[in-house]
């Protein structure tokens, strides 16, 4: 049953066309069931009903013609409930609707089950037969289960559907909606960028370059055949068993008497060289899968991996053919830091990422960069829309493709408004961050994940907050020596020379990996990540601490940063560390006259809710604290920053978060801690005008918003902050509390900053 059910899910995900995969699909589980008939209803919302659009078993005629209100009828009824219906005798039933154009009358029993994406019910798929009967448990459970599988592909094909439909008519004004990752607005052509190459992902598509596609294969079967041997001989050199054998497995697959063959006959019969290769791969895992022997079943991983490498080959082709166009909005399954980091000087306009969320580190760097970015767009078809014009609105977390002249027009005016709100704010700059009522904070400067940090003394910083140390380790292929990192901490401390610079120690895992120190963990945020690593890693630890000193010579400004601190312990033992580096490196260094080696101030991040209960303790042992607030997020609402699934249950205005922040505060205040704060909260002008009140006096933020924060800061008295916030701390939920903030923010004219427009 698991493979009939498999397979049946895995055949409407290929499926092209959603109508020919739901006329497919019907047929598929009216088989597979033994039963006399299986229909397909899909959700209109507009017009609030269903339509019949698949039945292999009702009148043909009726099919794109019967609607069924929301309300209406048995499917009316599974799709209000949100849950199967099992009747043995429909007819019976109080909510049954004669329908005679649907020619339903022989049937009798009834199971109708909705068909949900992300709490969105998509359509109802039922099944009838005529003898009056329950349907088995069992039958229920496939049948629910399959609903489920087929959901997400069906969400994807409605987002397909929308675009095809209304390209070329420009006329399209309906958002795919994401999540906000960067304010902003934009409007460019989408590029499509695959980084992650899955076959799973492949859309299925028809060429007519037969010649192209089988050259294309051909190449791509060429290299993979290099890959292997290479792989092979690099692998000899340090294993030298039978499980080198898998490689010839693979190139004899290759081959043209194989499977090659089949892929080329497929190319032959019109498919794209990708969605040749997707069918046939497809297929031999399902038939490897299907097997009783276990040890040919786990075969099925290896031709997905063969699969998976074929498919890079082939697009790495079209990467190296394809040229960067002069203004673009980037779209990836998956934009990672280092892709923004790549683009950024290359006419990148915005972006859009199907996965990640707001707090994801590409969406920060977008921030960094005041790129327009919007996150976790689910639904939205990489393969349709490539060089599509497109305009994404950061604020709102809204994409369009391919608008309409109108939604063009308006854009663009929101664009004006908002490089005119931009140049307005650049005014203060330079100004201090104080309330209208006199009181002052410190605007510090998040730097690290982009290479440039020195426009950023321009951006008015009073000094570095967070300096990001991940990012100089991640572009390399092994860890810098300690002379590299001198040189490189040398001169961001000697940019910022008048003021302090805050050093993060090295904090990967989670979303953050190195390229030659894989971590590979089911829980990678719940894992080694941060301080965890580099204590199990003094080696490592106490080469950058060792570079942060030396490059401290003379200047005398850093300060030094733990990341993902949740016991004492991890700040003894990091101090015992920091401590040996600073003896050993008094008695190595030959000092110049009247250089003395300086022991910075070591502070922690407070960002695993652990500590709030340990801030007494751990006050008496550091000299500041630094709320992460991204982190201090996630792990108090146990939401995952990076997962699209859940980017609507992740928010710092979360009353909980609230109430965390102002009694770390508090607490801080009364242990006599300077506090400071670097999460994106600080960033955004709701976050810092409730930051302000609650007393954190130093914000450290991304260049791009300095001036925008310290505007809002200089437009407001700290008294009504104050009132703002107990006003705030009553709130039971994070949408009030982002309502009337965006109300208060509105009445004191700087509503230009939480949406587009000003
Ligand atoms: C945070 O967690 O708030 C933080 C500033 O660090 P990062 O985003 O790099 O984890
Ligand atoms: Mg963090």
């Amino acid at each position: 049953m698991l493979t009939k059910l498999r397979r049946i899910a895995l055949e409407f995900s290929q499926g092209n066309e959603l109508d020919v995969a739901l006329r497919r699909i019907v047929t598929q589980i009216k088989q597979v069931m033994k039963t006399d008939c299986c229909s397909v209803y899909l959700a209109d919302h507009q017009k609030q009903h269903f339509v019949l659009v698949a039945s292999d078993g009702l009148a043909a005629s009726s099919l794109g013609q019967t609607t069924v209100g929301f309300t209406e009828g048995l499917v009316g009824l599974v799709g209000q409930r949100e849950e199967p219906l099992n009747i043995a005798n429909a007819k019976l039933h109080s909510h049954f609707v004669h329908a005679p154009e649907v020619e339903e009358d022989e049937f009798n029993a009834f199971l109708g089950t909705p068909i949900i994406h992300q709490r969105k019910v998509l359509g109802v798929l039922t099944i009838q037969q005529k003898q009056a009967r329950f349907f088995t448990e069992n039958e229920e459970a496939f049948i629910v289960t399959l609903a489920a599988q087929i959901a997400t592909s069906m969400a994807h094909s409605e987002a397909n559907a929308l675009i095809v439909q209304n390209q070329g008519q420009h006329q399209w004004s309906t958002a795919i909606q994401g999540v906000s990752g960067s304010s902003g607005v934009a409007m460019a052509p989408l590029m499509v960028v695959h980084p992650n190459v899955d076959l799973a992902d492949i859309a299925l598509r028809k060429s007519n370059e037969v010649t192209l596609q089988q050259q294309r294969f051909t190449n791509a079967v060429t290299s993979t055949h290099h890959d292997f041997s290479r792989m092979a001989s690099q692998l000899k050199e340090i294993i030298s068993d039978q499980s080198l054998d898998i490689f010839e497995f693979y190139k004899q697959l290759l081959d043209k008497a194989n499977l090659g063959k089949e892929i080329s006959e497929k190319i032959a019969q019109g498919w794209m060289a990708e969605s040749a290769l997707k069918l046939v791969i497809d297929n031999y895992v399902l038939q490897f899968e299907g097997l009783d022997d276990e040890y040919l079943r786990e075969r099925a991983s290896d031709i997905k991996d063969l699969g998976n490498r074929l498919l890079f080959n082939l697009q790495a082709q079209s990467i190296g053919e394809r040229q960067t166009p002069d203004s673009f909005i980037l779209l990836a399954d998956e934009v990672t830091a280092s892709m923004v980091a790549e683009y950024q000087h290359q006419g990148l306009q915005g972006i859009v990422s199907v996965r990640g969320s707001s707090n994801s580190h590409a969406a920060i760097l977008a921030r960094a960069l005041a790129i327009p970015a919007v996150m976790g767009v689910e639904r939205a078809a990489l393969s349709k829309v490539d060089q599509l014009l497109c305009i994404i609105d950061g604020y709102s977390g809204e994409l369009f493709v391919d608008p309409s002249e109108a939604l063009i027009h308006e854009y663009q005016h929101l664009i004006a408004e908002e490089s005119a709100l931009t140049e307005k704010v650049r005014a203060v700059a330079q100004l201090p961050a104080q309330t209208l009522d006199g009181h002052e904070i410190e605007c510090l400067l998040n730097a690290g994940l982009s290479s440039g940090f020195e426009h950023s003394k321009s951006a008015g910083a009073n000094g570095i907050g967070l300096y990001r140390t991940e990012i100089p380790f991640m572009h390399r292929s092994c860890f810098p020596s300690e002379l590299e990192q001198k040189v490189l901490y040398r001169q961001v401390l000697e940019a910022f020379s008048e003021s302090t610079v805050t050093m993060r120690t090295l904090d990967v895992g989670g979303d953050k990996s190195l390229p030659y120190f894989p971590i590979l963990e089911d829980n990678p945020f719940l894992g080694w990540r941060g301080i965890r690593i580099t204590l199990d890693h003094p080696e490592i630890f106490l080469l950058q601490i060792r570079a942060m000193m030396r490059a401290n010579l003379g200047l005398g400004n850093l300060e030094i940063m733990l990341p993902m601190i949740s016991n004492l312990d991890e700040v003894n033992d990091a101090i015992r560390l920091i401590n040996q580096a600073y003896y050993e490196l008094s008695s190595e260094l030959i000092f110049e006259q009247g250089q003395t080696l300086v022991r910075p101030k070591i502070g922690i991040m407070i960002e695993v809710p652990s500590v709030l209960f340990q801030l007494e303790e751990l006050a008496s042992k550091v000299d500041f604290f630094s709320v992460g607030s991204n982190d201090l997020t996630q792990y108090l609402l146990a939401v995952d920053r990076n997962n699209s699934r859940v980017a609507s249950l992740y928010s710092s205005y979360h009353p909980a978060v609230l109430r965390a922040l102002n009694v770390i505060a508090k607490q801080a205040r009364q242990f006599n801690v300077p506090l400071s704060l670097c999460g994106e909260l600080a960033s955004e002008p709701a976050g810092a005008l409730l930051l302000l009140a609650m007393g954190y006096d130093k914000l450290s933020m991304n260049p791009h918003n300095i001036a925008r924060i310290k505007w809002v800061i200089r437009h407001i008295e700290m008294t009504n902050a104050q009132k703002i916030l107990q006003r705030v701390l009553t709130f039971s939920n994070a949408k009030q509390v982002h309502n009337f903030l965006n109300e208060q923010l509105e009445l004191l004219g700087l509503g230009g900053f939480v949406r587009a427009g000003m």
